[in-house]
């Protein structure tokens, strides 16, 4: 009896504690798209948590307890950087305490890090409205963009997780295999969008803009994260007059109110963008936010 009693509180600390090789690796995400990529590249080896949807805005959310939590248990933060997340991230890092996750340990991805950033300024003050010094942080929806940051995350998921490493590996070459077809696809598909002109909320499109070959005419708010005040959109009627815009891109967060005045004085569409994975019903994976982003920006022509 007494060694029966022996043999179930052993399988019973074998079942508390998984060996590693069954552990999934936890991924705590800022937003949809990196979590969308987590599960592209880490499959069934990883369990990831989106710390937004596509109906919040990343720029501000509340570092809530479930964050929290999720943030306790977290073996790899995985988030755009260039402060993007400095309203709430730090804060959580900083209270989770978790010494895995913390910056420039390998548990801590920011995926600005390992691009090209757009709109990189020297001199920056506070008169200039909520902007990011680092460069323009949206770095999301240039495809070009998300192939490099799968590299840098496959190899981060074989140093936290070595007996995958292949798993990895493979999983990342299908992705990257399927992905360069796509913007192959994507490119000679947009190709009549070159030069098209658009106003948008916030600059958040920048390399989207730039990938294409579009034009923004005005931004709505005045100043970054600054919301859009009347004399600065009829400035903007001004700019977009005779220009020939063909769009006013909306993201599912943001205001519509500015974008439907716009709409109404110059006969310019209110667009509803994605803007990231969920964004919108048909925005269901990284691939198809792009397939519709391309569908909804050439559906005015
Ligand atoms: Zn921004």
């Amino acid at each position: 009896m007494r060694r029966l009693f022996f043999i179930i509180a052993g399988l019973g600390v074998l079942l508390a504690s998984p060996s590693p090789a069954f552990a999934k690796v936890n991924v705590f995400a800022c937003s949809p798209e990196w979590a969308a990529l987590s599960e592209e590249i880490g499959g069934d080896l990883v369990e990831v948590k989106s710390a937004t949807n596509a109906r919040q805005d990343v720029h501000h959310i509340r570092a809530k307890p479930s964050l929290l939590a999720a943030m306790r248990k977290a073996d790899l933060v995985f988030c755009t950087g260039a402060s993007l997340e400095i309203g709430w991230l730090p804060i959580l890092i900083k209270k989770s305490g978790g010494p895995n996750v913390q910056p420039e340990t390998i548990g801590w991805l920011m995926a600005s890090d390992y691009v090209q950033k757009l709109e990189v300024m020297s001199n920056v003050d506070r008169s200039m409205g909520h902007i990011h010094p680092e460069g323009n942080p949206h770095i999301h929806l240039d495809p070009h963009n998300i192939a490099t940051v799968a590299d840098v995350l496959a190899e981060r998921l074989m140093l936290l997780d070595e007996a995958n490493a292949a798993t990895y590996q493979q999983n990342l070459k299908s992705f990257q295999d399927r992905w360069a077809g796509l913007i192959a696809q994507w490119e000679a598909d947009a190709a009549s969008l070159k030069g098209r002109k658009i106003v948008v909320y916030h600059n958040a499109w920048a390399y989207l803009v730039e990938w294409l070959g579009l034009e923004v005419t005005a931004t709505l708010e005045p100043k970054p994260g600054i919301p859009p005040t009347a004399s600065h959109l009829e400035t903007v009627l001004k700019q977009v007059q005779g220009k020939d815009v063909q769009a006013i891109l909306v993201s599912p967060y943001e205001d519509e109110d500015a974008a439907e005045w716009l709409s109404d004085k110059s006969n310019i569409p209110v667009v509803h963008m994605p803007f990231t994975v969920g964004g919108n019903d048909k925005a269901g994976s990284l691939s198809a936010l792009f397939d519709e982003t391309l569908r909804l920006l050439k559906q005015g022509s």
